[in-house]
């Protein structure tokens, strides 16, 4: 078994990154520049926002963060959206999501100028991915195809059964997953799915995301299968610091011997999902997309 290490990985787009970044101020270029708008207190868009301002730092970005409290009108919510699609400082920005229940979600993403969409969540670069153009793909299904590019790992005519349809991660990746880049056989799965564990077992690329820990034992995976684990849910832990610990999809320690790879969590896919974002900030800064 191998180790599927994300955050190695992730370390070193980070330094590719910072080192295009650095050449385009030399050449007198422009600072790309992401911002964030945050919506309320919740502790986890709280963490993910400062994990993307930190990441921004780090390469070399400019960052801003907008802040609005939970009672923000839809209206004045669009109308900053409004104001970022025409600021031309700003190459790229993401609206953190949940938003709070009185504003639709899905209004807030298609008011967002699909050039500067840098989480890949706008109908028109959902639509693009599908067929094959250039466009911001969302962060997570972006990461875990890089990441088994990066490990050299075959994809090319094999099952890849993904549990979980979500817009986010199952439906963009096993688009992804079956497009000419990666070949694969795909096969999504959910709750109404039947015979799930046989379904899994019949995965050469068996991808978890469901958000329910632990979920798949070593009795759904096959032997020599690759082992994605893209989960992350808080579980209480008097262990750590903060309270809490991040529990994946596989329970790790059953599953992990029967792998040829396989992602832990934290460390896996997490961090990829991270550097994915700082990766379609340069390309929007770049104009790579929609040029
Ligand atoms: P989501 O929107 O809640 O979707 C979960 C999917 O899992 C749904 O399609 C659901 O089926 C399916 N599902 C739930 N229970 C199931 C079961 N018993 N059997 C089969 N399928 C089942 O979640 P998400 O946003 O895709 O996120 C999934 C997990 O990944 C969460 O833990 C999340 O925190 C994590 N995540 C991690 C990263 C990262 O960077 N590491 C990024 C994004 C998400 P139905 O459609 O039928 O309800």
């Amino acid at each position: 078994m191998k180790l599927i290490d994300g955050k190695k990985v992730a370390a070193e787009m980070k330094q590719e990154i910072a080192a295009q970044v650095a050449k385009i101020k030399e050449q007198g270029g422009k600072t790309p520049h992401l911002a964030a708008v945050l919506v309320g207190h919740d502790g986890g868009s709280e963490t993910y926002v400062n994990f993307k301002i930190k990441d921004c730092n780090e390469v070399g970005f400019k960052s801003s963060l907008v802040r609005f409290e939970d009672d923000v009108t839809e209206e004045d919510l669009l109308a900053k959206v409004d104001e970022l699609n025409n600021d031309a400082d700003i190459d790229g920005f993401i609206v953190q999501l949940p938003l709070p229940a009185h504003i639709r979600e899905q209004k807030v993403i298609e008011a967002i100028d699909p050039k500067k969409d840098v989480d890949g969540f706008h109908p028109e670069n959902v639509g693009r991915m599908v067929i094959g153009l250039p466009s911001f793909v969302s962060a997570t299904p972006f990461g875990i195809v890089e990441l088994l590019k990066r490990y050299g790992i075959e994809t090319s005519g094999k099952n890849c059964v993904i549990v979980g349809r979500s817009n986010i991660v199952g439906r963009p990746l096993s688009i992804l997953m079956s497009q000419k880049t990666s070949n694969c056989t795909v096969t999504v799965a959910h709750s109404r799915t039947k015979n799930l564990e046989e379904l899994c077992r019949s995965a050469d690329i068996l991808i978890a995301a469901i958000g329910s820990p632990e979920f798949v034992r070593e009795n759904m995976v096959k032997e020599g299968a690759v082992v994605i684990d893209v989960g992350t849910t808080r579980v209480k832990s008097d262990k750590t610091k903060s309270g809490f610990k991040l529990k994946g999809d596989v329970k790790f320690d059953e599953v992990a011997e029967k792998c040829t790879f396989i992602t832990p969590v934290p460390g896996g896919v997490g961090p990829m999902t991270r550097v994915s974002l700082l990766n379609n900030t340069l390309l929007a800064a770049t104009n790579k997309i929609y040029s």
